[in-house]
């Protein structure tokens, strides 16, 4: 039973326009033209793949437009590379083998969304191919959209061996698969066609197989343990084949990735860990290495180039934040050890613990250096109460100082002790240094001008480890 009215004939070949309407008014069917499109699908492929595919990359991109990349953190960015972006294309990728071009173009829609670029040109740490590593390789498992395509069209190549019965398989196997390696009576390889299409090696071994004159041939898919295809092991075959390309995941070993991964712990602190790890944590010595020029000395203290290593361990201020949670960091930094290899050695076995502890434990340093980089993030104005883009530390530190004497005056307290532990601005205020930096030379006399009518009210420096209170606030606030 045909239903002509869904039904369409196509035309080929030097045939007029007015031969072909009387083909199809004859047929009682609709013409069909080369761009037309079945549930989406481009039913036939014009000489050019890209504009037969084009509105596939439109289509993610549509998709992505929705949610701004900007304002989902990267944990909320990475559920969504996985689950809505690599859904979309299933019925297409199942069914075709997707051009080159196409298949750098979706990775590079992923991409940019992931890193939480506007566009194309942002900074990017890592190459998209070793974020789809699997976990245990040191990636975050995203999908390789050029082997997954490859595995959905060896599904299509195994339907078409075993489903011999089937009307399209009688269809197409003669005209592309007219040949069989094995032939009858007696069995033997068709050995002229092994060699074709099977490397030296290969062909060799499978032409020295002994072959049963009796019982059934079967054919076995042997990534799978059962011998039976799935696209699953298909997949996990092929990106076997491709070994990873990042720098630092050769020196982590799999077992701490393992480890990290299957943490009882947010997403966010594990994600920042792995960066870590990975050594892509963008301080300003990792950026200068895309964008030289730029002045690479730590923010906070003003001592050493910012670094991992410096941000973590080394700057004056990390030994305290550490000390906070009973962790003692001087041996760390005595001992020059790099970050990959101090959370590394996080994650071996501890004696005299038992595995609760060594959780619990694991657990306080991966909160604490993920919230150093936080915090860090938070001081140079990156978030915070007063950021508009574009404010640093000090500055924030002399807006904060300004809202609280003016706090303090609305409310008639007094005596008052302010304390901060932005040393520089202190300083400043008080006399004792010459200079603050010029944006913020308004600022600073405005609040100078303030303290001058007010003796009662002392400005005081304090080492952020001195100030528990105002500290678990600000932690408190956070989360
Ligand atoms: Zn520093």
């Amino acid at each position: 039973m045909i239903n002509f009215s869904k039904s369409a004939a196509f035309i080929a070949g030097n045939i007029t326009q007015e031969r072909k309407n009387y083909i199809t008014t004859k047929l009682g069917v609709k013409q069909l033209c080369s761009s037309d499109k079945y549930l989406g699908l481009p039913i036939l492929m014009g000489k050019s793949k890209a504009t037969s595919f084009g509105n596939l990359s439109e289509t993610f991109a549509t998709r992505l437009r929705g949610w701004s990349s900007k304002t989902l953190n990267q944990t909320a960015r990475t559920s969504l590379v996985k689950s809505v972006l690599n859904t979309i294309p299933s019925h297409y990728i199942g069914n075709f083998k997707l051009p080159k071009n196409i298949i750098k173009k979706l990775n590079s829609i992923q991409r940019t969304f992931w890193w939480g670029h506007k566009s194309n040109k942002g900074l990017y740490l890592l190459a998209w191919d070793s974020l789809n590593a699997s976990k245990q390789e040191g990636g975050l498992a995203f999908r390789n959209l050029d082997q997954f395509n490859n595995a959905l069209i060896a599904k299509l190549a195994w339907r078409l061996c075993i489903e011999s019965d089937k009307l399209w398989v009688q269809v197409l196997k003669p005209k592309y698969a007219p040949h069989y390696l094995m032939l009858a009576t007696p069995r033997r390889w068709n050995a002229s066609l092994v060699r074709k299409v099977f490397d030296t090696h290969v062909d060799n071994l499978i032409l020295n197989m002994y072959i049963p004159q009796h019982g059934e041939d079967t054919l076995i898919w042997e990534p799978n343990r059962e011998g039976t295809f799935t696209v699953k092991s298909a997949y996990r075959a092929l990106t076997s084949m491709i070994s990873p390309t990042t720098q630092n995941s050769n020196k982590v070993p799999k077992l701490v990735w393992k480890k990290l991964w299957s943490m009882n712990a947010p997403h966010k602190i594990k994600l920042s860990i792995w960066k870590y790890l990975k050594g892509i944590v963008p301080t300003l010595v990792k950026i200068s290495h895309y964008k030289p020029n730029i002045d690479t000395m730590c923010p906070h203290c003003k001592v050493d180039n910012e670094t991992i290593e410096h941000l973590l361990i080394t700057c004056p201020y990390s030994p305290s934040v550490w000390l906070d949670m009973n962790i003692n960091v001087s041996n760390i930094q005595h001992h020059n050890t790099s970050v990959t290899d101090w959370i590394t050695s996080w994650f071996s076995n501890v004696q005299n613990m038992d595995a609760e502890e060594q959780n619990t434990w694991i657990m306080s340093l991966m909160i604490t250096a993920s919230q150093i980089w936080r915090n860090r993030c938070n001081n140079k104005g990156i978030r915070g109460k007063y950021f508009n883009g574009g404010i640093n530390a000090e500055q924030a530190e002399c807006l904060a100082i300004k809202e609280a004497l003016n706090w303090a005056s609305n409310f008639h307290l007094h005596p008052i002790f302010l304390e901060s532990d932005c040393q520089n601005v202190v300083l400043f205020i008080n006399d004792v240094v010459p200079h603050v930096h010029w944006v913020n030379q308004g600022l600073v006399n405005e609040i100078k001008h303030q303290l001058s009518a007010r003796p009662e009210i002392t400005l005081v420096y304090v080492h952020r480890s001195g100030n528990h209170v105002a500290h678990t606030i600000t932690n408190r606030a956070r989360f």
